[in-house]
């Protein structure tokens, strides 16, 4: 994963210091995250849709919302379409809900089924369930013990008896010893290896049907790239396959091809291993997964600015649809404040908007924002019934919000008559002059 990790990283840095994104540095960023993408092996008619709809959402975006850059949003839509390719913002959920609860591990020999089966009994463990485990390879020379083994370091419990044969007894017996001794997790391996292909779907069949498992879940290398997704198929051909274990991701420049050909198998792809360690297991949060790669920091200080985006965005509908009431107000002050100090948002309104705000002196500016602290203070101390009904307000409770946020009840008075006065603006402006803008006005005169 290093070579993605680096190829984002220097398209970031690319980004970030390019002077003007115009149509040619758009293309050219776009070829370079083609070829980041296709080395790591993700489908090549995958990544070119990936780069088109970037394009096209890039240039479509006309009016940018204050406070967020072309560079800034350019990055914000690569972070939302590469988390969009690997499974979206849902968190897989990896608790065990039903005790006991079975897990059946299937998957190719070497995929690392049996040292993932360890990974996972240590993780179970140390979120405080007893977890058993059951071998019931009997086709590759030591699994058994490798699985003891790990039992022992981990300190979970262990089935495995070679001498019954054959897999179904062993998973029949191991499912019964460790439903006595009342593990709450069980984890069964499989074998990876038979003389064909053929028989060991076959066996992997027969084993889900005498267990009955809660959940199969596939494990796979990430070294086989966007072949992934064909062993998901034939694996789901004999069982339904319910999640994917993703491992060796540490170890090979194909995990980008990994991880979206198995999120395209419609399996949740729950955890991803890192390391051939027992700790090297982490959950998969796409999310979290892309901001990494594409450099933290960076994402979650722009993730801010979308979302007061976003929550302007929710105000100007509720003015739209008539709905400006203190809460809408309150919502907005509270979206200014995620900009940043006032002076900074100032620079960033488009000219024009406001000509005279841009004209303020210090005090001014120190005034504007002292008045917006109080204000939301002082809504912050009204009841969701006062925000939505400022009709109510009589004086007994304008004396309590007053009390409450530290103010006299003039300021709250005149914060009222501001309100009745911009509801009444509202109501005759247009949407562009509505945006931040007509509360500026207000905070500066
Ligand atoms: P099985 O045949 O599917 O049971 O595979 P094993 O559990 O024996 O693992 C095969 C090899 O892959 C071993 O050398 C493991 O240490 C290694 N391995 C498993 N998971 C990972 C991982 O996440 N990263 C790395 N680098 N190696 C791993």
């Amino acid at each position: 994963m290093r070579d993605l990790m680096d190829a984002i990283g220097s398209i970031i840095s690319r980004i970030r210091g390019s002077t003007l994104i115009d149509e040619e540095t758009l293309r050219s960023i776009l070829r370079d995250l083609q070829r980041a993408l296709i080395r790591a092996d993700v489908d090549v008619k995958l990544v070119y849709e990936l780069t088109k709809s970037i394009e096209e959402e890039f240039k479509e975006a006309k009016e940018l919302p204050p406070g967020l850059t072309a560079k800034d949003y350019l990055v914000y839509l690569l972070y939302r379409k590469l988390t969009d390719l690997l499974g979206g913002d849902k968190e897989p959920d990896v608790e065990v809900k039903t005790k006991p609860y079975i897990l059946m591990l299937v998957g190719t020999e070497g995929s690392g089924k049996t040292t993932t089966a360890g990974k996972l009994a240590n993780f179970y463990i140390k979120r405080g369930l007893k977890v058993g485990l059951i071998e019931t390879d009997t086709i590759r020379p030591g699994a058994f013990d490798q699985l003891r083994q790990l039992a022992e370091r981990v300190k979970a419990m262990f089935f495995g008896d070679p001498s019954l044969g054959n897999a179904v007894n062993i998973a029949k017996a191991g499912l019964s010893r460790m439903i006595s001794s009342k593990a709450d997790l069980i984890i069964i391996d499989t074998a990876g290896r038979h003389r064909n292909e053929e028989e060991l779907l076959s066996e992997v069949k027969e084993i889900y049907e005498a267990v009955k498992p809660n959940e199969v879940m596939l494990v796979v290398d990430a070294t086989n790239g966007k072949q992934v997704g064909a062993q998901a198929e034939a694996f789901s051909k004999y069982v339904p396959v319910n999640s994917i274990f993703i491992t060796k991701l540490d170890s090979t420049a194909k995990g980008g091809g990994a991880l979206v050909s198995a999120v395209k198998t419609g399996a949740r792809i729950k955890f991803i291993g890192n390391g051939e360690d027992i700790e090297d297991i982490e959950v998969f949060n796409p999310r979290r997964f892309v901001a990494r790669l594409m450099g933290m920091g960076d994402v979650e200080s722009l993730l801010d600015k979308v979302k007061a985006m976003e929550e302007e965005e929710e105000v100007l509908e509720d003015i739209e649809t008539g709905k400006f009431t203190l809460l809408t107000l309150m919502k907005q002050l509270e979206a200014m404040g995620k900009l940043g100090p006032l002076s900074r948002i100032l620079q960033m309104l488009p000219m024009g908007l406001m000509p005279q705000l841009k004209e303020l002196n210090d005090d001014q500016l120190m005034n504007a924002q002292d008045r917006m602290r109080k204000w939301l203070s002082i809504l912050r101390s009204m009841t969701k019934e006062e925000l939505l009904n400022p009709n109510i307000l009589n004086a007994s409770r304008i004396r309590r919000i007053a009390k409450g946020s530290g103010v006299t009840p003039r300021d709250v008075r005149e914060l009222l008559r501001y309100y009745n006065e911009m509801s009444r603006m509202m109501s005759s402006l247009k949407k562009s002059q509505r945006r931040l803008g007509s509360l500026f006005r207000r905070f500066s005169i």
